[in-house]
């Protein structure tokens, strides 16, 4: 699929090309007696580049065995760096046919948010294990055909949250679990990065993003706000600002929303693609701890009430992310970041811009455990 039929498929609706066009089942069944998984990127831009191909040369259960991409002079370019056979090179028109090809166990979807359910539920289709960038989807709709996809096709899904294979969040997962500083009481999570160079990029176009900040760094905030309480959200506030509105025409600048967790407890979320910050702070009833930076590639770094440095050696965080899902698949060890915690982000996005809508009115959530992990 070129640029211009991305498109005319979003004009259709990702949910009525993929959903309605059943591809015969190829159950990824090879997987298992293997020893190490082939990961397909598909889309090499930024995040591939720096990010996922060099961590994939560090990764022990996985390696980068084929590319999916639109351009044939990225293709020549990759297959030469990193030794990637011809058979294993695919663009957006002839993926589908990635189904007969068994060095490809994993397929991992790097695209702009509104290509995510698409590509996710043609993996899935083509009997592939998925892994699916953040945020899931552009809405929860296209996140429950992306996990009914898989689900049909008997193949794994996970996102790509890369903090939850990482040592610093298991160390607050750690914390708040074991009531190290007594019962959480509030948290606050901002996730937010100057984005004002490139008025062009996709970022800032809704129909390919699906929304601004919040769609982009905001569901750091929302995943360190209810790691670092523990819970899920059962009520939300929401309100929208921006200094800028010539340059944010079509999606959100900042967004600040507060948390209503169960018994009383509260959080304050903020995110924004004109501003620099990056923290967690959990305030608990004998102390605190905090990450700063809590959600960029590392290392991050935090410390305790107590006068405590959370230190950890430094590892690429997509390396320990792409092996924790291949253990998953090989060995059945959790999977750290399922669909239903994508799905969840989602649920809590669409009621937050509904907050907004509605002026700030509070939304109830009604999420029980779902995606805690
Ligand atoms: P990018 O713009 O650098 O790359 C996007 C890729 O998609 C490019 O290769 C581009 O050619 C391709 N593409 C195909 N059709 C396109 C279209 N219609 N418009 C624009 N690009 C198109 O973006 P990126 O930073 O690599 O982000 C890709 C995905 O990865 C996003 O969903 C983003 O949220 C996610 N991401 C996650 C993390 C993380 O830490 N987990 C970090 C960065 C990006």
């Amino acid at each position: 699929m070129d640029r211009r039929s991305f498109g005319s498929t979003l004009a259709k609706g990702v949910l009525g090309t993929t959903l309605l066009s059943a591809l015969p089942l190829t159950a990824c069944n090879t997987s298992k007696a293997k020893k190490k998984l082939g990961i397909a990127l598909v889309g090499l831009g930024t995040y591939s580049r720096q990010e996922l191909a060099p961590s994939l040369e560090q990764t022990k259960h996985c390696y980068l065995a084929g590319i999916v991409t639109g351009s044939p002079d990225k293709a020549e370019k990759w297959s030469k760096k990193y030794a990637i056979p011809k058979e294993n090179i695919y663009n957006y028109d002839n993926f589908d046919t990635i189904a007969a090809n068994d060095s490809i166990d994993i397929v991992y979807v790097v695209l702009p948010n509104a290509m995510h359910a698409d590509f996710c539920i043609r993996a899935a289709k083509a009997g592939k294990h998925v892994i699916c960038e953040k945020p899931m989807a552009v809405s929860v709709l296209e996140c429950d055909a992306i996990i009914e996809a898989c689900k049909n096709a008997q193949v794994k899904l996970g996102v790509g949250y890369r903090l939850h294979s990482e040592p610093y969040t298991k160390e607050v997962k750690r914390l708040v679990k074991e009531s190290t500083y007594g019962q959480v009481q509030y948290v606050s999570a901002d996730a937010a990065y100057l984005s004002t160079r490139n008025p062009k990029q996709w970022r800032l176009n809704k129909a390919l993003s699906g929304g601004g900040a919040l769609m982009n760094m905001g569901v750091y905030a929302i995943q360190s706000a209810i790691y670092g309480s523990g819970m899920n959200p059962i009520a939300v506030t929401a309100q929208e600002y921006s200094t800028r509105p010539e340059y944010f025409k079509d999606t959100d600048e900042t967004i600040t929303a507060q948390f209503q967790f169960p018994n009383g407890i509260v959080g304050n979320i903020m995110t924004s693609h004109n501003a620099n910050v990056n923290r967690l702070y959990v305030s608990c009833k004998e102390g605190w701890f905090e990450l700063n930076p809590a959600n960029n590639y590392g290392p991050l770094s935090g410390r305790t009430s107590d006068g405590r440095k959370i230190k950890f050696p430094h590892e690429r965080q997509q390396k320990l992310q792409m092996d924790d899902f291949s253990k998953h698949i090989l060995y059945d060890a959790p999977n750290l970041a399922p669909g239903a915690m994508g799905k969840r982000d989602l649920i809590i996005i669409e009621a937050i811009y509904k907050s907004i809508q509605e002026g700030g009115q509070q939304i109830a959530l009604n999420l029980g455990d779902m995606g805690l992990g």
